[in-house]
């Protein structure tokens, strides 16, 4: 597979694609590796992982730089993104002496429940956040004493194959976190079919999320999905505006909008929205977009052609608006873009673009923005800026998302869980039960009777 820099469009390197054969190979050499970490005492898994977070830290500014060659993300961002794989590792590591199960009064004799790791865990991962996402399935799956088989996405395999190097380096037992590059339909599906392995945890495209999920059904087969998001960025009239338009321009311009949790749905209360679009556009046109490894640079390019072809769809180039600038090429850059005067149902205000865009859809009261916010068939994050916290409570229990944070776009930390509600996904993922979702909960009664 030919991986290009995405800021120019040359080609980086080539990396071979793994065959359904492959990942027989590697399904039965983490089978066999499995059973022994299993059998390890918590505190040795916590130790080996522990070793191996030492090593990703030892390792982050080559990871970020990884992360930029064949992702553009801006230097910043990537260091970030390396660093918390480094503290998932360590925070799993934690898990690890902490998994217990429970003890339940019953009537003659003692019921006791315990966790058992599924086994071998396959992990599909996308190209929008290649080090973070593999990790977030990763480093609580061995915590509990799983073993991995990771498919990063076609165009970002290069950070997971260094990672894979650092954690056998790092003395993790060999065959206990492999990483298989290769096509979806090819390696991704032939680890969803493989009856060797008990879960599959994919982060993705509702589409292909779909498609997986039936493949798991025929084989009763635990799956996580985290997909899409069209996420709204709720703005009261009551709320600090100059607050909520300050943190507006990276809620959807972070990563060039390819960010499942991306605010691209923003929702102005009728009484300030005029006022709030005079104050973001000199923010939205000011946004520094170009080489990813100049420190100045806010946003850098788009994943792929076909990610800047897809984005160019939804985009009238006379459509009314705010816009930014953005570098002609070589490379795949559209500029920031604010659409505005939009239908509600226009397929830009509803469907997932996964670029540097946004809308801006007026609403009349507390009802109709709910009704807005739950106006797209996804569910996975939003915003809430008010400074009335009756309301940011109402607000937040009617929106029908997995993520929400008031006066904050923060979505994302490894110890509170994450996921999606409807088209969004199923499971959840991080925070202090991420371990118990790779086991198997058994339970066990004792006759205190016999
Ligand atoms: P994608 O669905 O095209 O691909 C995701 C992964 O699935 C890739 O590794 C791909 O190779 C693999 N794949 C494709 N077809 C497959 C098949 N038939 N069987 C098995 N594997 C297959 O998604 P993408 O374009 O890489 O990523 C963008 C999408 O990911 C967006 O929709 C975004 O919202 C979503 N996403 C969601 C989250 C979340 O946590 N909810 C996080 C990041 C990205």
């Amino acid at each position: 597979m030919d991986i290009l820099n995405p800021a120019t469009g040359d080609l980086l390197t080539t990396v071979p694609a793994a065959t359904p054969a492959d990942v027989d190979t590697a399904v039965a050499r983490a089978t066999r590796a499995q059973r022994s970490w299993a059998a390890a005492a918590p505190a040795t898994r916590a130790r080996h992982l522990h070793r191996f977070a030492a090593l990703v830290d030892d390792h982050v500014e080559e990871l970020a730089r990884l992360e930029v060659d064949e992702a553009g993300h801006t230097l910043g961002n990537a260091r970030w993104e390396a660093g918390n794989v480094r503290d998932l590792l360590t925070y799993s590591a934690g898990g690890a002496e902490r998994l217990n199960g429970r003890q339940i009064p019953a009537p003659g004799g003692l019921d006791i429940t315990i966790h058992e790791p599924l086994g071998v865990i396959g992990v599909i991962a996308p190209w929008n956040f290649p080090m973070p996402i593999a990790a977030w399935a990763t480093a609580p799956a061995l915590a509990a004493g799983n073993a991995v088989i990771l498919k990063p996405a076609e165009t970002t395999p290069l950070t997971a194959l260094r990672l894979a190097e650092l954690a056998l380096e790092s003395g993790l037992p060999e065959h206990l976190f492999q990483v298989l590059p290769g096509e979806g339909p090819v390696a991704g599906n032939a680890l969803v079919e493989h009856p060797g392995v008990a879960k599959i945890v994919f982060t993705g495209s509702t589409r292909v999320g779909k498609q997986i999920m039936a493949a798991c059904a025929d084989r009763v087969k635990r799956v996580t999905l985290e997909l899409g998001g069209k996420s709204p960025n709720i703005v009261f009239a009551d709320a600090d505006l100059a607050a909520a338009v300050a943190a507006t321009p990276m809620s959807f311009l972070d990563n060039s909008g390819q960010d499942c949790c991306a605010r691209t749905r923003i929702l102005v209360q009728r009484s300030v929205h005029d006022r709030f679009l005079e104050l973001l556009a000199p923010l939205v046109e000011a946004v520094v977009v170009g080489d990813p490894y100049d420190e100045k640079t806010q946003m850098g390019p788009l994943i792929s052609q076909a990610q800047l072809d897809r984005v160019r769809t939804y985009v009238d180039e006379d459509a009314p608006g705010i816009r930014g600038t953005a570098p002609e090429g070589p490379g795949f850059w559209f500029p920031p873009t604010v659409l505005t005067g939009l239908d509600p149902g226009h397929p830009a205000a509803v469907e997932e673009i996964f670029g540097p865009v946004a809308v801006v859809l007026p609403f009349e009261d507390e009802a109709d923005a709910v009704r807005l916010a739950n106006a797209t068939e996804y569910g996975l994050s939003g915003s809430i800026w008010t400074r009335d916290v009756g309301r940011a409570l109402r607000v937040s229990q009617a929106v029908r998302a997995g993520n929400l944070s008031v006066n904050s776009h923060s979505s994302v930390r490894y110890w509170t869980p994450f996921g999606g509600y409807r088209q969004s996904g199923l499971g959840r993922e991080l925070g202090p039960d991420a371990l118990t979702a790779f086991t198997e909960t058994k339970n066990v009664f004792i006759s205190t009777e016999a």
